[in-house]
Order: C-alpha cells, then structure tokens, then sequence
C-alpha cells in the first residue's frame, strides 16, 4: 500500500499518457509504439533502455501479427520486468542478514543530500526490530550535520554509533566501527562515507582506502557496497550511478526519495543498465518508508 503510494505521481504521470495513447485504438501500431516511446523517456526510464523496450513489444506484435492494446498493459509489464537486474532477494521483507557473515559489514555511499544518512536510520530501526544488533559508522566525517544526524539516528533507535571529530579520516571511523563491531557481537556494521564527487581520482582513492582498513579487521569485509540514489533527480542520479561505479564495486542499490516524484520510471532504467540489484526504495521520510525492493510489485504498482 506504502508502494503504491509512495509511486503515486509516477503512476499518475505514466499512466494517463498511455491511456491517452491508446485511447479509441484497438491495435499496437506505429503510432502507439511511437507515444509509448515518448512516454516512457518522459517518465526518465532512459533512452536505451525505451528503445530495448519497444523493440521488445515490436516483437510481440510481430509474433502474434496482431496485438491489441488492452493486451499491451501485460505485456509491457512482462517486459520491463524483464529487463530490469533481479531481485536482490526471495525474502520480500529484505532485511535480513546473510548467514555466516556475522558481523556483515554493509557500507554506504552516494552524494550528499540523496538520502544516505535517512537510509541508514531506517536500516538501523529495522534491524534493531529484527532483533539484530547494529553498530553505526560516521564516516561521512567532511559534514558536521552528517555526523549529528547519525548519532540522533542512533539514539533515537537505540543503536551505538561511532564517531570522531570533524575531518577525521572517514577511514580511522570506518576502521575503529568495524573493530567496534567486532568487540560488541554485532550483526551488522553500517558505514557511512562522504559523499564528495570532486574528482573521480579522488573519490576512487578515498572508497578503496575506507574499503582497505576494513579488511584488516574483516578479511572478506565489506560483504556489500550500497549505492544510495535519488530518484526524484532522475538523469542525474544516472549520471552519479556511472561515476560511483567506475569508482568502486557497487553491489546494491537503494533508490529513495520516489514519493513526490513523477521520475520512478529511473528506477527502470538505472536496474537494467547497471544490472546491480535494487535493494530497497525510499518513499517517504518515515522509519517504514524504506522498502525492501521486488521488481515485480514496483512494476504492478505502475500499472495499477
Ligand atoms: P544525505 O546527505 O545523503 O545523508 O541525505 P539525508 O539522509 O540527510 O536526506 C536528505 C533529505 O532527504 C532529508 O530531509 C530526508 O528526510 C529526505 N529523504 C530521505 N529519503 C527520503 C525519501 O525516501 N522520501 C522523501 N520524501 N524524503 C527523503
């Protein structure tokens, strides 16, 4: 219910167009394809993923000569769906922890101001109701308001953080965070980092150094790389999904801020052309607006 919500202003967008498209024709056309064309790079899905898309249902229709649009709903579905990278896990619910990776080390990167820290508070709250014992790292160290922001997180979900000064290495707290973890028994440690895209030399160097310190304490540590995006920025947060991971490894995703937005079709496009799994969508700024992501359910909601 939250999703659909939550995907409001992109359902609304995306299907008023396509009804209007389809609307007193009993067939898929040309020029069907062509609005749906145009409907889906305005709903930011991307260029090359509408084009995979409508080469997809040019198929169909080809295969079955005739395709009438009240089929067209399912069929699109099928097919973006199937383009998108899968889902991250079976376990709709998508916060637990894998086994035999005790304390997992989660770290968390992205620009300033996309949602990071948020993310990490409603992790934390999530967890710490799963029964998980969670241990913070303030790694985004270059921001005063990040560093306040995670411990008012920590205190507000009952969760220790660590943290040092300003302009401390972020990775002398990634290192003491995890040793921390360690000590305390933790389930999970959730480091966060600072977001600055100055240069890519820059950014590359201080990722595989936090990365670094990490496995002194935890050989195979991080076991995931969370790439955090905002949605509502649509091709920006392409743009800052293609620097990150020329950067460091990227193994999750988590795309928030997709309520107020009619740009959710990013989410489609981002899943298929990085093909790393979306984790978890932000649609709202309450603890339980962060949901465990099921492409199969993000793509229903749209065409609801
Ligand atoms: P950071 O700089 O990346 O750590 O970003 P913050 O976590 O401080 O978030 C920036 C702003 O975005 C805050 O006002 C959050 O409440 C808001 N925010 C984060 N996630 C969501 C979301 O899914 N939906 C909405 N509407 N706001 C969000």
């Amino acid at each position: 219910q939250d999703l659909d919500k939550g995907l409001e202003k992109t359902r609304g967008s995306f299907f008023d167009k396509l009804s209007k498209a389809v609307a007193g024709k009993s067939k898929v056309d040309d020029d069907v394809l062509d609005n749906l064309e145009e409907i889906l790079v305005t709903s930011d899905v991307g260029v090359d993923t509408t084009l995979k898309v409508i080469e997809r249902i040019e198929a169909r229709v080809e295969k079955d000569k005739y395709l009438n649009t009240e089929e067209l709903n399912q069929i699109l579905r099928e097919e973006i769906a199937a383009l998108m990278a899968e889902n991250q896990s079976e376990d709709v619910e998508g916060f637990d922890i894998p086994e035999g990776k005790k304390p997992y080390v989660l770290m968390v990167v992205g620009v300033n101001g996309v949602g990071k820290t948020t993310t990490i508070g409603k992790l934390s709250a999530k967890f710490k109701a799963n029964g998980k014992k969670v241990v913070l790292g303030a790694g985004d160290t270059f921001r005063a308001a990040a560093v306040d922001q995670l411990k008012m997180w920590g205190e507000r979900t009952g969760v220790e953080v660590v943290a040092k000064g300003m302009n401390t290495d972020p990775s002398a707290v990634a290192f003491e965070a995890v040793k921390r973890g360690v000590e305390a028994d933790a389930d999970i440690i959730i480091i966060d980092t600072a977001g600055r895209l100055h240069t890519k030399v820059n950014l590359m160097n201080e990722l595989s150094k936090i990365r670094r310190v990490m496995t002194k304490v935890i050989p195979d540590a991080p076991h995931e790389v969370m790439l955090v995006l905002d949605g509502s920025t649509g091709q920006n947060a392409v743009i800052q999904a293609r620097e990150f991971t020329k950067a460091t490894e990227v193994t999750s995703l988590a795309i928030t801020k997709l309520d107020g937005t009619a740009k959710g079709g990013v989410v489609i496009g981002i899943s298929d052309e990085f093909k790393i799994p979306v984790k978890y969508i932000g649609v709202g700024e309450g603890v339980d607006h962060l949901q465990a992501f099921n492409k199969a359910a993000f793509v229903d909601s749209l065409f609801k």
